[in-house]
């Protein structure tokens, strides 16, 4: 399949690498100076579209996506498939999928979990919303690109499931978090603690998988000194889109707001700036109640 990549960062490169790997005729076009193995650079956007039966863009924010796709959606062919994996706000991702649609195109906006990990082995997982002719279209370059693709409904649900999964990401972090700062201070080991929660209702991602406690549990972050990972700083923006989404559509999410507020100081007056997400454990260690 002839197809256009847009956004060759250090999610969106390796996802090419993978589709020109599988034997896809990949044209990338990235603002910055990049070069990846088995694609084609082009000098535009617009070149980089041109003829693809499908433009994949993975870019920073809904913003940017806007501006890209003024460019691309007139340089696509009609019927090809506009399809943005980046994560950005609901209604920039429903904005551009009209504006593909209203050119004869199909859009898919499919934010992905999984991390740069999942981009270099090609399994993340894709949360898909848009019309189903284009998902069809997609299938196979997600089952290469990921292990699994789920399609949540028409435009901007993927969004939406990626912004709600990391907000009870984000919470059940802090809480993690929290409970291991108190638990130390009441003297339990954090062993115990990691052998009772773990296997106990108070399990989570967070706890079982990616525990931020170093010595604990699978191998995480917190054993590699909170190199991330996953960067709070990235945690930090989708807090902050699902706290704009929660304002549009008048959702209560005290919770979720919370943990914006606190991710936002941790990254912004703190330490957490290029630190993973989990390092909210060192943070609450230093502090008390005051
Ligand atoms: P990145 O900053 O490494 O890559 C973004 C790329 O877009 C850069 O190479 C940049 O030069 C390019 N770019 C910016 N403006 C452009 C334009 N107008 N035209 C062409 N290229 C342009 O970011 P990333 O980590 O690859 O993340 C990409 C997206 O994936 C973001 O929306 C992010 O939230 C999401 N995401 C990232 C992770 C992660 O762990 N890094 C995980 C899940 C989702």
């Amino acid at each position: 399949m002839k197809i256009g990549f847009i956004g060759l960062g250090n999610m969106g490169g390796p996802m090419a690498a993978n589709l020109a790997k599988a034997g896809h005729e990949v044209t990338g076009f990235d603002m910055a100076d990049v070069k990846i193995e088995g694609i084609k650079m082009a000098g535009s956007a617009a070149t980089a579209a041109e003829g693809a039966r499908v433009v994949i863009t993975m870019l920073p924010n809904g913003d940017i996506l806007r501006r890209v796709a003024d460019e691309v959606i007139p340089a696509m062919e009609t019927g090809a498939v506009l399809l943005d994996c980046s994560t950005v706000d609901v209604e920039s991702a429903r904005d551009v999928a009209a504006q593909a649609q209203a050119a004869g195109l199909s859009a898919l906006d499919a934010p992905v979990s999984g991390g740069v990990g999942g981009a270099a082995g090609g399994t993340l997982t894709f949360m898909v919303g848009g019309d189903e002719a284009g998902f069809d279209i997609a299938r196979e370059l997600f089952d290469i690109m990921g292990q699994k693709a789920v399609h949540c409904g028409p435009s901007g649900n993927g969004q939406a499931a990626k912004i709600c999964n990391n907000m009870i990401l984000g919470a059940t972090m802090i809480a993690t978090c929290e409970a291991f700062t108190l638990a130390d201070k009441l003297g339990l080991e954090r062993q115990a603690m990691f052998d009772v929660v773990s296997t106990s209702s108070g399990y989570s991602w967070s706890m079982n998988a990616y525990c931020p406690a170093p010595g604990i549990g699978p191998k995480s972050p917190a054993d590699n000194g909170y190199q991330p990972g996953f960067a709070a700083d990235l945690m930090l923006k989708d807090l902050r889109l699902s706290q704009q989404a929660a304002e549009t559509v008048d959702a209560d999410t005290p919770m979720g707001r919370a943990a914006c507020d606190l991710y936002a100081e941790f990254v912004e007056k703190e330490d957490g700036k290029g630190r993973d997400f989990s390092a909210m454990l060192p943070r609450f260690e230093t502090r008390g109640r005051g």
